[in-house]
């Protein structure tokens, strides 16, 4: 099985309010891309790394990933993320079976959950995903009213990298119209059997300051640790 790491990294990240492209901020005196790429390239299971970079950012992608120990090749990526992850796949080498799509925004994601989701696809699954229990009730909200509640002990926050078989993948990219969040959405809608595998809280995403400082707490433990 020869397996593509696809990133998107092409979002503005406004909500983050740093100044540049969320992907490029740092933690721990690096970007976040280049610890997602780290995290994966440590799990031993990615041959080959395609990232989605936006306009004008290609030169320094090709910079901070010299050392990534992987052949890399960067598109310019689109206006969603959607958008972004076709264009990757555009670009996709010959021999790969199997592409992993992970958000530079989990840039965290411990290189276990690459294993599991990996496993999944070796084992034959079309398409796997890893998910957390949720911890927080969810409810439908219409204005200010609820309008319902839903059923926690059901419900998982997806997270990525999310495993395809290449094939899948890119059917799904070529007959879904609309937006769509994720990719595994796209493949559902198509009637492909999704797999769950389970994830873990420090593959969290990155949005908001908060979630910058979390970010660099992790750094600071994992580093104590080590
Ligand atoms: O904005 P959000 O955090 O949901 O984005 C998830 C991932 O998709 C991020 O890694 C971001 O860089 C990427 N993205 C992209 N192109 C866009 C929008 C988001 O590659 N136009």
């Amino acid at each position: 099985m020869r397996s593509a790491l696809v990133i998107p990294a092409a979002g503005q990240g406004e909500r983050l309010g740093a100044g540049r492209p969320k992907a490029f901020v740092d933690i721990a005196g690096e970007c976040l891309l280049v610890h997602a790429v780290r995290g994966a390239v440590a799990s031993g299971v990615v041959d080959t790394i395609v990232v989605a970079a936006p306009d004008g950012y290609a030169d320094f992608v090709n910079e901070v990933l010299d050392g990534a120990g992987r052949p890399l090749s960067v598109v310019i990526g689109g206006s969603s993320r959607r958008a972004s992850v076709a264009a990757a796949l555009g670009a996709l080498p010959a021999g790969v079976d199997t592409v992993l799509v992970h958000d530079a925004a989990r840039c965290l994601t411990p290189p276990d959950v690459f294993r599991a989701v990996s496993a999944g696809l070796a084992a034959g699954a079309d398409a796997v995903i890893p998910a957390i229990p949720v911890a927080d009730t969810i409810k439908d909200v219409s204005g200010d009213v609820v309008t319902r509640t839903l059923d926690r002990a059901a419900l998982r926050a997806i997270q990525t990298p999310q495993g395809f078989r290449r094939d899948v993948l890119l059917r799904a990219h070529a007959e879904t119209t609309g937006e769509a969040s994720d990719d595994a959405s796209m493949v559902e809608r198509l009637g492909y059997k999704v797999h769950v595998v389970p994830g873990h809280r420090e593959a969290f995403k990155i949005t908001d300051p908060m979630g910058l400082m979390l970010a660099e707490a992790v750094l600071a433990e994992r580093g104590s640790r080590a």
